[in-house]
């Protein structure tokens, strides 16, 4: 069961809304404005919102913006018109999903178990990553290296997290810098060589003796079982 909440001005299709959603064993609050609908999302931290976009007193995408600023809650859009440009502005704004009215309820419920079962799958992509003796958590952020801890800098962890996500992989300087360090221009590929090299110095290695990180001459790097 999932505490879902409502934003929607119509009465009418408010009821009947959640009325089936309530008969699917969700819990339901609801709002009749943007500026409750905000309130409440901030107050209550549903596990989900769904989000008419024509409402009296902010305009829809005022809404997604400003719940975006503060939540990252999944979110399902109702619009009233099914137009490409109306659809990609919604997902640009920040909705997970959307739906064109009119629309029946059960269609909705199918939109929110998806929503909500992918925002699950990508809870459980943050299990713990071990590589070798190697043991990274990307939830406490905590590294150990044969049990013992590794005092990481917070780049350093994302930098060996991204590389043991994929590990076996080359990755290039480039990607760690726009991925990692998210500066697709101008970024110095040094600044990713001396985070690999403290890395190293921490796991007990160097780039001529590696163990876990190996660098791909003229590629790039990867991390591998030693
Ligand atoms: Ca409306």
């Amino acid at each position: 069961m999932a505490q879902l909440l409502l934003i929607e001005d119509d009465p009418t299709v408010r009821a009947a809304l959640m009325r089936t959603l309530a008969e699917r064993g969700h819990a339901l609050t609801s709002a009749a404005t943007g500026m409750n609908g905000l309130r409440m999302a901030v107050d209550e931290r549903p596990d989900l919102v769904i989000l008419d976009l024509g409402l009296p007193d902010l305009d829809g995408y005022e809404v997604i913006r400003m719940l975006r600023a503060v939540s990252s809650v999944p979110l399902i859009v109702a619009t009233a018109r099914d137009d490409e440009d109306e659809i990609a502005r919604v997902l640009d704004a920040g909705a997970d999903d959307y739906l064109v009215k009119p629309f029946r309820a059960v269609q909705l419920e199918a939109r929110v178990r998806a929503v909500l079962r992918r925002q699950r799958g990508e809870e459980d992509d943050l299990a713990p990553i071990a590589v070798g003796e190697l043991r990274l958590d990307p939830r406490s952020r905590e590294v150990t290296l044969s049990g013992a801890p590794l005092d990481l800098r917070p780049k350093e962890f994302d930098l060996l997290y991204y590389l043991a996500v994929r590990r076996g992989q080359v990755v290039s300087k480039r990607e760690l810098l726009t991925q990692v360090w998210q500066t697709p221009y101008g970024g110095a590929d040094k600044t990713v060589d001396v985070h690999l090299s403290w890395l190293r110095n921490k796991l007990g290695e160097s780039a001529q003796e590696p163990r876990y990180i190996r660098a791909v001459r003229g590629v790039g790097v990867k991390l591998v079982e030693p």
